[in-house]
């Protein structure tokens, strides 16, 4: 079982960084140090060069094609992650409307953790919120609960920390939903259209850490309160094709790899049936058991973060330790839920899923 032996390499369900397709990872080693045959390696060349501006727009047709982005929608690469969005989201949108309101719909940590921040801009409407039953599940929303006059409605599609998703996502009317899908985008089909904006930091299902992608309704570039940094105007970021100044360039050529995998791996439609299938692996070890306990309300639940509690808590080291040796890496859960988190993104293969259910099972026959 053990996929270390033979490759050096393990099953890396770790939340994110995440792993990445080794087809991407083999295919940037080989051209590390000579990109093309230019002479020189993708991280020492100008971003304003041919050649990166062909790997950038490359990565923004591919992304156009395979998520289904309509035309009138742009693209953004963005610095600081998702987290640098929980700022840029309000500062470019909350000034819409004069009154200056939001509503996030609290559904875990990094949904508290945009609307903490967005306070900083205006009046934040938190009362839908599943925090009374730990977040186990997405809350129920109704948006003419939400004032008309909101500038945006902010939802988290997939709670990375807790393993639930949104299946349906709410119909916000005129009101542009803004939604923080770092943890699952282009993992299954999403209607861009129902979204006014959209943001995702690559290192979950994306490629490597640092930037953000955004996602955004053109209507919607032109809103940021005056005091908005450069770097974070969307409509400066729309109009400077993302190089308003030196971008991180191997992460854009690493996103373009992934982008490229996916393509050849049948696009997201492919992705998405693939993925439940991997979900549905593991959920069936842990709803098949008394031995091991599912975190998340089983309509809610994620199908890239598994979370799950073993019966006896206190087995739980032993558990993640034993798991470790046998190649399956970084399974424990954040702190603030506990327990083990299986994160299973594009990249991880069904043959991890099977691995780490293989060991499940062992694992409950050998204590329970
Ligand atoms: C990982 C994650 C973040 C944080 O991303 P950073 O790039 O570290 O800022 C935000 N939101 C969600 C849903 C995530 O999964």
């Amino acid at each position: 079982m053990n996929p270390g032996a033979m490759t050096n390499r393990v099953y890396n369900f770790g939340a994110g960084p995440a792993m990445l397709p080794r087809a991407v990872m083999r295919r940037a080693r080989e051209e590390f140090l000579d990109h093309r045959g230019i002479g020189a390696s993708v991280i020492e060349i100008s971003h304003r060069s041919r050649e990166f501006m062909d790997i950038i727009e490359a990565a923004d047709t591919l992304l156009r094609e395979l998520g289904g982005i309509p035309e009138n929608y742009r693209n953004l690469f963005v610095h600081g992650g998702a987290q640098m969005q929980f700022s840029a989201v309000p500062m470019n949108l909350i000034a819409r409307r004069p009154q200056r309101k939001a509503a996030y719909v609290v559904s875990g940590n990094f949904a508290n953790m945009a609307a903490n921040e967005a306070a900083r801009y205006g009046e934040i409407d938190t009362s839908c919120n599943s925090a009374e039953s730990n977040f186990d599940r997405v809350p129920e929303f109704d948006a003419h609960a939400v004032d008309a006059e909101s500038s945006y409605i902010h939802i988290t599609s997939n709670n990375t920390l807790y393993g639930t998703r949104w299946n349906a996502f709410p119909d916000t009317g005129d009101i542009p939903l803004v939604a923080d899908m770092t943890s699952e985008l282009l993992s299954r089909e999403m209607d861009i259209d129902r979204f006014g904006l959209i943001f995702a930091s690559l290192q979950k299902n994306l490629g490597p850490s640092g930037l953000a992608l955004v996602i955004i309704r053109e209507d919607l570039l032109d809103h940021a309160m005056p005091e908005t940094p450069g770097l974070l105007n969307y409509r400066i970021c729309a109009d400077k094709y993302s190089l308003a100044n030196t971008i991180n360039t191997f992460a854009v050529y690493m996103m373009k790899l992934v982008l490229e995998w996916l393509r050849d791996e049948g696009g997201v439609e492919a992705m998405e049936r693939r993925n439940a299938d991997k979900a549905e692996i593991l959920y069936e070890v842990i709803d098949g058991s008394d031995f091991y306990a599912g975190n998340a309300y089983a309509p809610h639940r994620s199908h890239m973060n598994v979370t799950f509690n073993l019966a006896e808590n206190d087995l739980l080291d032993t558990f993640l330790r034993e798991a470790e040796s046998n190649g399956l890496y970084a399974l424990k859960g954040h702190r603030k839920v506990g327990g083990a988190r299986a994160s299973i993104y594009n990249a991880m293969p069904v043959e991890g899923c099977r691995a780490l259910a293989d060991f499940m099972r062992h694992f409950e026959r050998q204590r329970a």
